[in-house]
């Protein structure tokens, strides 16, 4: 079963701290996620479209999907319905395929801008320049008029060193901070940093992330990986 007493203190964790816990539940088992929506839970996130779209229609809509992997162009048009929240928006590509999806449904689009904020070369984002760029022509809404900018992504290096994933985080939060100043009319385009996941959330929180994707801290280890 799922880790109560830890998905618990994550809970009240967050809750002290304004922080919104989604609980990552790719490659988890239905009755898991079935156990933590009983315990009242509502933001799950998914990294593939196809595993997404399996499990949405087993369980109740009110459930708020949250979709945090890397996203290919061609598979937007099988979300049905559109997540609550893509996380993963990291090129102009997707900007352009996500608001013409948006368009053609007549709804408007959550997003984040991911930004590469690690060392790796594996990791997809927008640099900061590109980051910076693409929010002031989101928040200008002359263009993508379908889709609705929330705010910002990213996943540190998969490293032990705690000294570079601060520092990567703390980078990130300095933009945002510059971000919000630049664009202080528009506080609801730049108000969710999403970082942190089971073993960094709580260096996340401390550099100033408000929404944390946390997987295997709470249901445990996934089935294959
Ligand atoms: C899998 C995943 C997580 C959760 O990872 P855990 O280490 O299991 O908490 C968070 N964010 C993204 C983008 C992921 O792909």
């Amino acid at each position: 079963m799922i880790n109560e007493e830890k998905y618990k203190e994550l809970k009240a964790y967050c809750a002290a701290r304004n922080i919104e816990l989604i609980a990552v539940s790719k490659k988890q088992p239905n009755e898991k996620i079935q156990y933590l929506y009983d315990l009242g839970h509502r933001d799950f996130g998914e990294n593939r479209v196809e595993e997404l779209q399996n499990k949405c229609h087993l369980f109740p809509d009110d459930i708020r999907w949250h979709f945090i992997g890397h996203l290919q162009s061609k598979k937007v048009k099988l979300f049905e319905p559109i997540p609550y929240l893509i996380h993963s928006v990291d090129r102009h590509k997707l900007l352009e395929v996500l608001d013409k999806e948006g368009a053609k449904r007549d709804q408007k689009i959550n997003i984040l801008i991911q930004v590469k904020i690690a060392k790796e070369d594996s990791k997809y984002g927008f640099t900061f320049k590109e980051a910076e760029k693409t929010i002031d022509n989101l928040i200008k809404e002359d263009q993508y008029s379908h889709l609705a900018l929330k705010g910002v992504m990213a996943m540190a290096t998969f490293t032990d060193n705690e000294g570079q994933v601060q520092s990567e985080f703390i980078s990130l939060a300095k933009f945002m901070v510059e971000m919000r100043k630049k664009h202080t009319d528009s506080p609801k385009s730049l108000e969710v940093l999403s970082i942190g996941m089971s073993n960094d959330y709580s260096i996340a929180a401390d550099a100033g992330g408000n929404m944390v994707r946390i997987g295997s801290a709470i249901f445990g280890p996934r089935k294959y990986d």
